[in-house]
């Protein structure tokens, strides 16, 4: 079933003083229970996603941190797996920033495992987690937090701040780069990552690719559409670089409706090369990251 809510008018980045021209994607599963009919439109042009119906506030979304977003893993395994593999990204990631950051903000740290592996990797008490709630997550026991609604002091401070995976939360995406922005001091880094509205593997997998993740991810952006937010934001765009998050695991427990646990995540993990091997092949990587110059 498709929700009863027309498409929202939206400028065109590619197409100056146009609309977006959207096609219904058609329904999708609540997977919060929470809203009932859900569907997407996506421009046939830019190829930038909206979810319907319209969501002003999305905080009831996330009550509790009961989400995947939040996730701690129930494993040690699990923890230990995903503990090399953020490591390991924490380094790509320092590599891809022009230089080495002393005070970096993490907004939207989901589970903070990934902060704390950037914060083990720049040294301890560099990085502060910051998300909904008053309490940091677990994996933030002891390190540095500080709850979203308690950040305006500090804005203007970090030399980098990363919203890994926010953007797309929110109906309003220039309005949350503009308040993320805020907290980077003037000339510092915006790194920015998204899921990819244009990944070879929506094909594939169609409406059980874990990406869509409706109704928790709002905007799904394509790289002409994330470009174009960050610049209107009035940043400079020094890299756009493809990312691959492992999503088959997830996915293909969409498509046998299971559970998210570890096997799907060793079954990600083995087919991980894979995934890695398509998007490259295709040029259409799962994911995409924009590193830009705080401007404005
Ligand atoms: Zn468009």
């Amino acid at each position: 079933m498709t929700a009863a809510v027309s498409a929202p008018a939206r400028p065109c980045p590619v197409a100056p003083g146009d609309l977006c021209d959207f096609r219904d994607l058609g329904g999708f599963p609540d997977l919060s229970g929470k809203v009932g009919p859900v569907s997407v439109v996506q421009c046939r042009r830019c190829g930038h996603g909206v979810s319907l119906p319209p969501l002003a506030d999305v905080a009831f979304l996330y009550a509790g941190r009961a989400t995947q977003d939040f996730r701690q893993d129930g494993s040690r395994l699990g923890h230990a797996i995903k503990n090399v593999a953020f490591r390991r990204q924490a380094r790509a990631l320092l590599a891809q920033l022009p230089a080495r950051p002393a005070r970096v903000l993490d907004f939207g740290c989901g589970s903070g495992q990934f902060t704390r592996c950037l914060d083990d990797e720049l040294g301890p008490g560099m990085v502060t987690g910051s998300d909904f709630e008053t309490s940091p997550p677990a994996d933030l026991t002891g390190r540095s937090y500080v709850p979203a609604g308690a950040l305006a002091p500090l804005a203007g401070s970090f030399d980098c701040v990363l919203a890994m995976h926010v953007l797309e939360h929110d109906d309003d995406a220039a309005g949350l780069l503009g308040r993320i922005a805020a907290m980077a001091r003037p000339g510092g880094i915006l790194v920015i990552e998204v899921p990819n509205s244009e990944c070879a593997w929506l094909k594939v997998f169609g409406k059980a690719w874990d990406a869509w993740y409706l109704p928790y991810h709002r905007s799904h952006f394509s790289r002409r559409s994330l470009r174009a937010l960050v610049e209107q934001g009035g940043h400079t765009v020094l890299a756009l670089h493809p990312a691959t998050v492992p999503t088959m695991g997830r996915s293909l427990s969409n498509l046998v409706g299971g559970n998210k646990g570890l096997t799907w995540l060793l079954a990600g993990i083995g087919l991980h090369p894979l995934q890695v091997a398509g998007e490259r092949l295709t040029g259409r990587p799962s994911a995409l990251r924009i590193i830009a110059r705080v401007g404005g």
